[in-house]
């Protein structure tokens, strides 16, 4: 029985380590020396493969190395291979941090200081206490729900944006497209932390950011195509949209002339806001591997009818 590893190469010793020490029954693999295939039982990648099904015929367990999994088609999944999310506490408190940390930067005016700094301006502008602000975050997932208990001891009004009823730590959790728009009309600060599927592409478009109070804040840590960049880079003009804080986009890394290099209202970074941690992933392989010889469902499986 072996798990095959086709992540990133530079952490394979690492997961090899914590794995061979933590379920020494499961050998590792490393792509491209698969052996023989048959016995590849489970996958832990994060792109997907082609002829996965071909190949390795008593596949079980395809692992993806992320939380987001809008990079495989579930469509060519076999049946019996369940996508499992290497999604663990550490993760969604790490993101809960970058989100506290956006939050407080939009909140604290960073971005329109640091224009002063560059431009020679000693400037100081009027604090709004953070019970005056209110943060609104869409999906209250694993990752969304971490970061609204984050943000709650700071005394922020917090709101949230759900497919399903979810419990909004102090605030009120909006249902549904019918209430997105009422719960866009709230947030002071918008922060993105849905998954990408056909329901969810592009949802943040030129209709959405008009429905936010002018001057709000956005954050994404979704997915790029949440957005329709365009329209949020218009909105940053018309300054409709205050400043955003964006750790993901459509083309990553953007290209040399993007505008999301040097727009001044604009505070990027490379897609790091969380990252599948390695030994909180090799818990989950381990807890997975228990259950499956106890007969119970494994955890953290993907929905194929949702997409997440
Ligand atoms: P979860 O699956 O735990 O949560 C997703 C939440 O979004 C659920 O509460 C779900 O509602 C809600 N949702 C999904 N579709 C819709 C919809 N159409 N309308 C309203 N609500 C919807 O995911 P995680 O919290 O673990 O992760 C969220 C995303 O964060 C990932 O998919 C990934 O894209 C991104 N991510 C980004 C990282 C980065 O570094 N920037 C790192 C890790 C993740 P319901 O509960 O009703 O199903």
């Amino acid at each position: 029985m072996c798990i095959l590893y086709l992540a990133d190469p530079a952490a394979a010793g690492e997961w090899r380590d914590y794995l061979s020490t933590l379920a020494p029954e499961l050998e590792f693999r490393q792509w491209p020396d698969i052996g023989n295939p048959a016995e590849v039982l489970y996958i832990l990648a994060w792109e997907p493969l082609a002829d996965l099904a071909e190949q390795f015929r008593n596949l079980r367990v395809l692992y993806a190395a992320g939380a987001g999994v809008d990079q495989f088609d579930l469509a060519q999944l076999p049946d019996q291979v369940s996508l499992v999310r290497l999604v663990d506490l550490s993760m969604a408190d790490i993101m809960a941090e970058y989100v506290l940390l956006s939050v407080l930067a939009l909140h604290r005016d960073i971005l329109t200081y640091q224009e002063d700094q560059r431009s020679g301006r000693w400037q100081p502008r009027p604090i709004v206490h953070a019970s005056q602000r209110r943060v609104g975050v869409m999906g209250v997932g694993n990752l969304g729900r971490a970061a609204l208990d984050r943000l709650q001891p700071l005394g922020f009004k917090l709101s949230g944006w759900n497919r399903s009823l979810k419990n909004v730590p102090g605030g009120r959790c909006y249902v549904g497209l019918e209430q997105l728009e009422h719960f866009l009309g709230q947030c002071d600060i918008l922060v993105n932390m849905l998954p990408l599927t056909p329901e969810t592409n592009g949802i943040l478009n030129a209709a959405r950011f008009r429905c936010l109070p002018h001057g709000a804040g956005f954050i994404n840590v979704g997915r790029g195509a949440h957005v329709i960049e365009q329209d949020l880079l218009d909105a940053l003009n018309a300054g409709q949209v205050g400043g955003a804080v964006l750790d993901v986009l459509v083309q990553e890394p953007p290209s040399p002339q993007s505008p999301f290099w040097k727009h001044p209202r604009i505070l990027l970074t490379p897609h790091v806001a969380s990252d599948v941690q390695i030994e909180g992933g090799v818990a989950v392989i381990v807890e997975n591997l228990r259950r499956e010889r106890e007969g119970l469902p494994i955890l953290n499986v993907v929905d194929r009818s949702k997409g997440y």
